[in-house]
């Protein structure tokens, strides 16, 4: 067993859409821990710096634009496997590709406006919640069972 944290953003649409509860359901019944969570807006250089990696795509503007249309519910989530956990939760980036039941296929409409955010690997996960928040707003699960009350 691997416990993991990952990088979780919902983003404007599904905020919008009045969402985040049904989609912190399925991290919850997944068994996934949020141990961190901030609403926020994205500033545009906060957005540019958080999406560098995809700098030199053509859809960067596009991709910069609607990440500052509104706010934003970040978290982290911590559990067995929970990168690629949540990756599954997720589907696939174009929500019209992605399987049906996860989150993509249910709440987003396009590959712009695509609902979710979560990071897809070790080494961007560190950066991503380092990115959002100090380790001191990190609250670990890891030693309460949920046995314990
Ligand atoms: P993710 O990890 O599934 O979110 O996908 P990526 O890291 O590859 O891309 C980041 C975000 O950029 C995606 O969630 C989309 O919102 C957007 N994006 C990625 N590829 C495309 C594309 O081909 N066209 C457009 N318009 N947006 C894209």
């Amino acid at each position: 067993m691997t416990i993991e944290r990952t990088l979780s953003i919902i983003k404007p649409d599904a905020v919008a859409k009045n969402v985040i509860g049904q989609i912190y359901s399925r991290f919850e019944n997944a068994g996934l821990k949020i141990i961190a969570a901030n609403m926020a807006y994205l500033s545009r250089s906060d957005a540019e710096k958080f999406y560098v990696i995809h700098k030199n795509q053509p859809f960067f503007k596009d991709l910069i634009e609607f990440m500052i249309l509104g706010p934003l519910m970040i978290q982290v989530l911590e559990g067995d496997d929970a990168i690629a956990k949540n990756r599954r939760l997720m589907g696939a980036t174009d929500p019209k590709k992605a399987e049906t039941g996860t989150i993509r296929a249910d709440f987003a409409v396009s590959i712009d406006a695509n609902a979710i955010h979560g990071s897809d690997s070790q080494e961007t996960a560190a950066t991503e919640i380092a990115f959002f928040f100090p380790e001191i707003n990190v609250y670990s699960q890891r030693n309460v069972s949920s046995g314990t009350f």
